[in-house]
């Protein structure tokens, strides 16, 4: 099997790169789509069933096209749903948007690139020669792509605690992977439920399991025990942010801060970041980059990451009325009593330890930060020195045009990747209003390659 281009993933990061290349590469060209998630372009965000999981970010700033910002809008319009730009839309109706925004151009194949659904895994990357890229799928046959875009996602965080302190009798009600839903059909309406973690991923299983009718207690147990901020569409428009001369993380924050003392509304402050957010980001040398996802990561956020207004008011009623209980502290170790987990915790800022007993605990730490220890695939091309791991974590080293680079520095020609896999390079790279201009960028030269080449492989073969 041979071809032009290879995607490899089956998220929206893929979908976003898959839709922009059908637009763009002429009809000789060939596509392979290599992804062994069935809800192609879903992945975990964007396949939830349950209507109260809603987008994060208002749909007017969700189109998967950079070049046409009301492409979602449009198709929320079509299937009859309300439209407005500051609507905080279901994340199955946004999977569903997705979905038909492929099958549009699949339809409509005239003039368009050959695609090729393989629904497998990648398993490893043999080698590359002035063929282009030659992948294994499910370990066995092999695929030769001339060139070649990662989206291979980041995997799901681990529990918070290290496995052997975790007692075998109690491990099977200790939810590991949350994101698979079917947990909820076990949980009894009165059963107490302590969720490791306090991010985005702890609201949606509060939703879900309310939405499920649990009325139980409910205990939220992070380091930290920040919350999430709800959006406020009122708070007026972003706000040029203004940054000492310095790129010192405390210095930046406190200029922010003293910004906001000043009277202008944090959440404008915040939004004046995002467009410089990743030039910043590669502004700070490799020490200032560790020292703010030591101290700063997790006020980023929260800041950061803000949830449609009406789930928050669901939410906080929740906290005001005592049903649930946000601890901050360290998990230590979770062991059996009468059934029951006892998840031990020493408080923040205390050296004495607590118990919260529970029927079920649920790992809510959310995505991986974006290392590679998940994929066998980026394992394996580590360790034949096609890709380098970022030391600090965050997924592989790329340049500015997202091209792959070796543990030399050196660019790999005709290897891409999008997504938090270049958290390195981008730091914002995990929303859709980010992804998709750099899955756009990606196609762009992928395309122009394409056109200067002039003979495909569809041609050659
Ligand atoms: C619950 C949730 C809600 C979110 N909500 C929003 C939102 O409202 N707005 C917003 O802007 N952003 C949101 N995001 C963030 C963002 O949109 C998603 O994280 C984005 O979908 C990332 O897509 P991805 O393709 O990069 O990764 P993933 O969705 O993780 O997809 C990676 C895919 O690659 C496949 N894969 C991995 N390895 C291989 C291999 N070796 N071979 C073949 N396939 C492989 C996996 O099976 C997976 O399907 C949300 C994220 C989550 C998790």
């Amino acid at each position: 099997m041979a071809y032009d281009v290879a995607v490899v993933g089956a998220g929206f990061s893929a979908i976003a790169v898959t839709i922009n290349l059908l637009k763009q590469l002429p009809c000789d060209c060939s596509i392979a789509v290599i992804g062994d998630d069935p809800g192609f372009g879903r992945g975990t965000a964007y396949r939830s069933e349950f209507y109260i999981h809603r987008l994060n970010v208002p749909a007017g700033r969700m189109s998967v096209l950079p070049e046409e910002p009301n492409n979602f809008l449009e198709w929320l319009e079509k299937k009859g749903r309300s439209v407005s730009p500051e609507l905080f839309a279901s994340r199955n109706d946004y999977g569903l948007y997705l979905r038909d925004t492929l099958a549009g151009l699949l339809r409509n194949r005239n003039g368009r690139a050959r695609v090729d659904f393989i629904r497998r895994k990648a398993t490893g990357c043999v080698t590359s020669d002035a063929d282009g890229w030659r992948f294994r799928i499910d370990g066995t046959a092999d695929l030769l792509a001339r060139q070649v875009v990662l989206c291979l996602g980041v995997g799901a965080a681990r529990l918070p605690v290290k496995d052997d302190m975790i007692d075998h009798a109690i491990r099977r009600r200790v939810i590991e992977s949350p994101w698979r839903l079917s947990w909820l059909s076990r949980v009894g309406r009165d059963d107490s439920i302590c969720l490791l973690g306090s991010g985005l991923t702890m609201i949606d299983q509060v939703l879900a399991l309310r939405a499920q009718g649990h009325r139980g207690a409910i205990h939220v147990l992070s380091r930290r025990g920040l919350l999430p901020h709800p959006h406020d569409l009122r708070h007026g428009a972003p706000q040029k942010p203004e940054l000492p001369e310095t790129r010192e993380i405390s210095q930046i924050l406190a200029a922010l801060r003293k910004q906001v003392r000043s009277g202008v509304a944090w959440r404008s402050v915040m939004d004046g970041l995002r467009p410089i957010t990743q030039s910043l980001w590669q502004e700070l040398t490799d020490a200032q980059k560790a020292r703010f996802l030591r101290h700063a990561m997790p006020w980023w956020n929260v800041h950061r990451h803000r949830i449609d207004p009406a789930l928050y008011e669901r939410f906080i009623g929740l906290v005001e009325g005592g049903t649930l209980i946000n601890h901050a502290g360290y998990v230590q170790a979770i062991d059996e009593n009468r059934g029951r987990a006892c998840i031990h915790y020493r408080p923040r800022g205390e050296q004495s330890q607590r118990t919260i007993a529970a029927d079920w605990v649920v790992n809510c730490t959310g995505m991986e930060r974006a290392g590679i220890a998940h994929s066998p695939l980026l394992r394996e091309m580590r360790d034949n020195e096609i890709v380098s791991a970022n030391p600090l974590g965050l997924g592989i080293e790329v340049d500015t045009q997202s091209r792959v680079m070796n543990n030399r520095g050196e660019i790999q020609p005709g290897l891409f990747a999008v997504g938090a896999l270049t958290a390195s390079r981008f730091w914002e790279i995990t929303a859709v209003p980010d992804i998709r201009v750099q899955a756009k960028a990606v196609a762009d030269h992928i395309a122009a390659d394409c056109a200067q080449d002039g003979t495909h492989i569809a041609q050659a073969l």
